[in-house]
């Protein structure tokens, strides 16, 4: 049998090292249209040959990623996971500063010195765990055959339970009275891409398995987890054609059997669609795209810089007013004049990144979509996020050796659809049952999809979660793929 992925973001990696551990004589070819795979999973490189990961820096669910892993025949010591402990620093425009600690009583403590609000943290955290395995269960580790299953009574009743109906920012103020906690305790939906003030509350889960697990990073950077998937296919005889667009999905007869690439046919028996979703559903043929609404865009600067930084390995920098700055960004469309700003400094924890004597820094800004670099500066964003960094590290400009930036167009010209980085946006309607699944049309055989447009949702190690239900769906559907040689390509 013979199968083929359009992309090699981590989706389509992973699912392929799954289907050729399950699966030794399945025939894979993986095309992607970049000359590197790993599709958000990268890096940018400096002219010193100093590297820094492009997009994903957090990794969430290290006992998950870990778990993943193995499942698809990789020993646990070629991903090496280290520990970021403390979590990340806060600070806030007011002056406030303070750490998050994997460590509960470490963290109420912190909690009562700042905010006097320790045994709110405990109530939060004990709470947040029982629902966390109801949504994790019930929403994330399936599939949907139909949009109904969603309103079964059992799925509704728990969706109340979960206050589904609260945004993640709401729902923090049942357990916290300071605002900057709230903020602290909800802002992860921008993980996502999402308005922590209007995306549901199941999604503010992510802090809470945030805290219990703590944030890891991978010795290499997160980057390198793509190429050492890909050196794994590689050696399971897995094909990968680069620099090698997909124009084109052929169906015939309500059954997938090839595309079209560089301009030219070829037939598969079964197509894995991994591009952001929203523009592969273009390439379909017969199918009628639907509308979606994207997630946020992102502001991206990355520098390599002589000598060590002062700054801690993730930090949050908060304006006061964070809920006008959402406001701002999500509704208005602007760019906000003191805009949340994260900081990665990875060369603290790994001296693989850059050349002896520097270091690499990573700050991520969320802006609206449909930016160029030109809207930016007119504004002067640039200079004032330097300048930001420079209350902290003052000789931070003269130590600049060389800054990269990459706005919310440049996504959208790389392929993210609407220049959202997260993929489609976390809302309800576009949550669970109601996004596109990994057999995304109940109408088209052999078609399938991966990847943060997909269900469960964006982030590595669930994304890969998605790639696991979709091999469990091929599988399942495999069986009749055999049975019935009259619709193989093979035989055509
Ligand atoms: C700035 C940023 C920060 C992030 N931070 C984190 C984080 O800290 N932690 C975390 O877990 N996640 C994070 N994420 C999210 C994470 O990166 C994504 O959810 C995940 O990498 C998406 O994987 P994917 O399978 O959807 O593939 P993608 O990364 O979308 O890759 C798809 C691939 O398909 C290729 N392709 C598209 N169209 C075609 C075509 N027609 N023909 C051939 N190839 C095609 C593309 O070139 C691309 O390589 C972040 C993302 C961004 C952008």
């Amino acid at each position: 049998m013979n199968i083929s992925f359009v992309g090699a973001g981590v989706g389509s990696l992973y699912a392929a090292l799954l289907l050729t551990k399950r699966n030794p004589s399945l025939h894979i070819t993986i095309y992607e249209k970049e000359a590197r795979v790993g599709g958000r999973l990268n890096y940018v490189e400096f002219e010193n040959g100093a590297k820094v990961d492009e997009g994903p820096t957090i990794v969430l669910l290290p006992s998950k990623l870990k778990q993943q892993l193995i499942e698809a025949g990789l020993s646990e010591d070629e991903v090496e996971l280290l520990e970021v402990d403390p979590l990340y620093r806060l600070r806030y425009q007011d002056g406030t500063s303070f750490y998050k600690y994997r460590d509960i009583e470490r963290q109420a403590d912190e909690i009562e010195r700042t905010f006097g609000e320790g045994d709110a943290f405990r109530r939060y955290m004990s709470q947040k765990k029982e629902e966390y395995q109801i949504g994790f269960n019930t929403f994330l580790d399936r599939s949907y055959a139909s949009k109904t299953e969603l309103f079964e009574p059992k799925l509704l009743l728990l969706l109340m339970r979960l206050k589904a109906y609260e945004s993640a920012h709401g729902n923090m103020k049942r357990f916290f009275e300071d605002e900057r906690l709230r903020v602290a305790y909800s802002l992860q939906t921008l993980y996502i891409g999402g308005n922590p003030y209007a995306t549901p509350s199941l999604y503010g889960l992510i802090p809470y398995r945030e805290q219990e697990e703590g944030v890891w990073y991978v010795k290499g950077g997160y980057f390198s987890l793509a190429t050492t998937m890909e050196n794994e296919l590689k050696r399971r005889g897995v094909r990968f054609v680069m620099n090698a667009t997909v124009n084109r999905v052929h169906v015939t007869d309500g059954v997938a059997n090839g595309v079209t690439v560089n301009d030219e046919y070829v037939p598969y028996d079964a197509v894995i669609v991994n591009g952001d979703f929203p523009l592969m559903e273009r390439l379909v043929d017969g199918v009628t795209p639907k509308a979606y609404e994207p997630s946020s865009g992102t502001l991206l600067l990355y520098f390599t810089v002589k000598g060590e930084l002062d700054l801690p390995i993730h930090q949050f920098d908060l304006p006061n007013d964070f809920e006008g700055s959402m406001r701002t960004i999500f509704e208005d469309g602007k760019l906000s004049e003191y805009p949340a700003m994260y900081t990665f400094n990875p060369s603290r924890m790994d001296e693989t990144l850059a050349p002896d004597g520097t270091s690499v820094l990573y700050v991520l800004v969320p802006v609206p979509r449909k930016l160029e670099r030109e809207d930016i500066e007119a504004q002067g964003t640039i200079d004032h996020l330097v300048g930001r960094i420079e209350v902290l590290l003052p000789d931070f400009r003269e130590r600049v050796i060389e800054m990269k930036v990459r706005t919310p167009m440049d996504a959208e010209r790389f392929g993210l659809f609407e220049g959202g980085s997260f993929g489609i946006a976390p809302k309800l309607s576009q949550s669970a049952a109601f996004k596109p699944q990994a057999r995304p049309f109940s109408k088209i055989e052999r078609l399938y999809a991966v990847g943060a447009s997909v269900h469960p949702c964006g982030g590595v190690p669930i994304v890969m979660i998605g790639s696991q239900l979709l091999v469990k769906k091929m599988e399942e559907e495999m069986g009749a793929i055999h049975r019935d040689d009259t619709r193989s390509v093979s035989s055509m």
